[in-house]
């Protein structure tokens, strides 16, 4: 029986390992951190409860497919479809639009902005459908060899797509709508992925077709983390070690192109067949495995993800008039998106989302009370090392939104933690505080991404955001498949 060890635990890796366990490989775990999870983590203080980062997904299909590879007898947590997806508002302006799947709901919310809007909006996601489903099974959800194998696998993808690849998101907003509002809203999806609408290829409006039709948007009912709970318990079943507090810091190799052992903080060996690495694809080739691609250098030469500040808030009172998921923006859309990678906005009026955790899951406050998560994407530490005024940013943050709710937050707060893009850079591992990993601009996506094997070591794969297909909770369960697909297809598979 091999035996594969995995470093770290996100999404990406206890569905590896449930899916590896199944296929009879013996599994352990080494994390760096006290619990799992990763980015998908949770808060618990003063009574009440937060979801560290994601809380909504679409394509839960894929982790459907995940339950059935991995023969698990039942779902260890339950989806809930979201009625409302968010509401959206702009400073300066009362009126709020709700963001909904059934069409003519949502025309009914621009129709005084976008005239003829469920026309337009009907060409556009028909579009960016045909795209999605032209694209998924061809290009996704596959593994590539070389760059040559990319390459030859794009060419398959009909040329009617190809101006797609030279626009942005703004680009293909402004050949649809008119309406500022529109066409801010609907390309919120490339702040999902991290980056902006005006560096983010037009491919990814294929977002707004997962969103609006295709799966919508779920969340877990008792929380998001709900999910690792689920998939932990499964871990324990079937036996699989996960060892927190457990960073790896080097390596040891056998001489014959492999790597024989990682070794901890502690200078602790752990040895295995195999290894697939959780943690971070470029940070890891760059920190343990020193590569010459993947010097400092380069590494901040590569296009990051905007990096998190983020706030958990627990309040004394209930907030009635502010639904579950909420994008609060400002009035300078495209300036503020054009410097804020660069740390030359003012973080004062920054644009920020914001969840009404209990409003999904009563159990995260205490009665009467609420529990609020505040998301602010912020410029990584290349662009602003120092955080040491992340109070007084919050500070802003919950004033401009008190102004917005008509509610004075401050006086209300019972329970406050803030985290800087330092706190999530060491306590993931995340490089200079990126929130969701390397960037999906055209020469970081499919073959030009780091790839989920490694170039030197036979025996070392890799799994999750940094590596194919991309980030995000369905991203890390289809990245599990792919290495999964990987591994046996070089070291075979043992179904039990
Ligand atoms: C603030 C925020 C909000 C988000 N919101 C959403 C959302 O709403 N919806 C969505 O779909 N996605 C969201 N995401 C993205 C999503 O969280 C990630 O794409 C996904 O969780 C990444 O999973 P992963 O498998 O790459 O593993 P990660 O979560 O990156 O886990 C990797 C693990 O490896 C460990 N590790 C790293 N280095 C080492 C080492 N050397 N030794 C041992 N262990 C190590 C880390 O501690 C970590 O636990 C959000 C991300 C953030 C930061």
């Amino acid at each position: 029986m091999k035996k594969v060890l995995i470093v770290g635990s996100g999404l990406g890796a206890l569905t590896t390992a449930l899916r590896l366990h199944r296929r009879g490989y013996r599994v352990e775990m080494v994390e760096k951190y006290h619990q799992a999870g990763g980015r998908l983590n949770q808060l618990k203080k003063d009574g009440f409860t937060w979801d560290l980062g994601p809380t909504f997904f679409s394509m839960t299909y894929e982790f459907q497919e995940f339950f059935e590879d991995a023969q698990l007898k039942e779902m260890p947590f339950t989806f809930r479809e979201l009625d409302t997806l968010y509401a959206v508002s702009f400073r300066g302006f009362d009126k709020r639009y709700f963001i909904y799947k059934d069409l003519d709901k949502l025309a009914a919310e621009f129709e005084a902005v976008e005239p003829n809007f469920k026309e337009k909006m009907t060409r556009f996601l028909a579009s960016a459908g045909s795209f999605f489903h032209d694209v998924e099974h061809l290009v996704l959800k596959k593994n590539y060899d070389s760059i040559w194998d990319y390459l030859l696998t794009l060419m398959r993808v009909p040329p009617k797509y190809t101006p797609r690849l030279f626009r942005s998101v703004w680009q293909e907003m402004e050949r649809h709508f008119e309406s500022r509002e529109v066409k801010e809203i609907f390309s919120l999806v490339a702040f999902f992925l991290g980056a902006t609408p005006f560096d983010t290829p037009s491919i990814y409006t294929l977002l707004s077709y997962t969103e609006l039709v295709h799966d919508g948007y779920h969340n877990v009912f008792g929380g998001m983390y709900k999910i690792v709970e689920g998939l932990k318990k499964e871990i324990d079943k079937a036996g699989i070690p996960i060892h927190f507090n457990t960073e790896i810091v080097a390596y040891q190799e056998d001489g014959n192109k492999k790597v024989k052992g990682f070794v901890d903080q502690n200078g602790k060996t752990w040895e295995a067949d195999l290894f697939v690495v959780n943690a971070d694809a470029a940070l890891f080739r760059h920190k343990i495995f020193r590569r010459e691609k993947f010097t400092e250098e380069k590494m901040d030469k590569m296009k990051w993800t905007l990096a998190p500040l983020t706030i958990y808030i627990g309040l004394d009172t209930k907030l009635e008039n502010v639904p579950l998921h909420n994008y609060f923006l400002g009035n300078n859309f495209e300036e503020y998106a054009g410097k804020i990678f660069k740390n030359s906005i003012k973080l004062d009026q920054p644009y920020y989302y914001v969840n009404v955790v209990s409003k999904s899951d009563p159990e995260a406050a205490p009665a009467g009370s609420e529990s609020l998560f505040i998301l602010c994407p912020v410029p990584d530490r290349r662009f602003k090392p120092n955080w040491d005024d992340k109070e007084q940013v919050a500070a802003n943050i919950i004033d401009d939104l008190s102004q917005r709710i008509g509610i004075d937050l401050k006086k209300h707060i019972v329970s406050q933690t803030v985290l800087s893009p330092i706190e999530w850079e060491e306590s993931f591992n995340l490089y200079k505080g990126s929130g969701l990993g390397l960037g999906h601009n055209l020469t970081q996506i499919g073959g030009f991404r780091p790839k989920n094997f490694d170039e030197v070591y036979k025996n070392v794969f890799y799994v999750g955001a940094s590596t194919v297909p991309g980030t995000g909770l369905p991203m890390a369960v289809i990245s599990s498949k792919l290495v999964v697909e990987r591994i046996t297809k070089a070291y075979g598979s043992v179904h039990k």
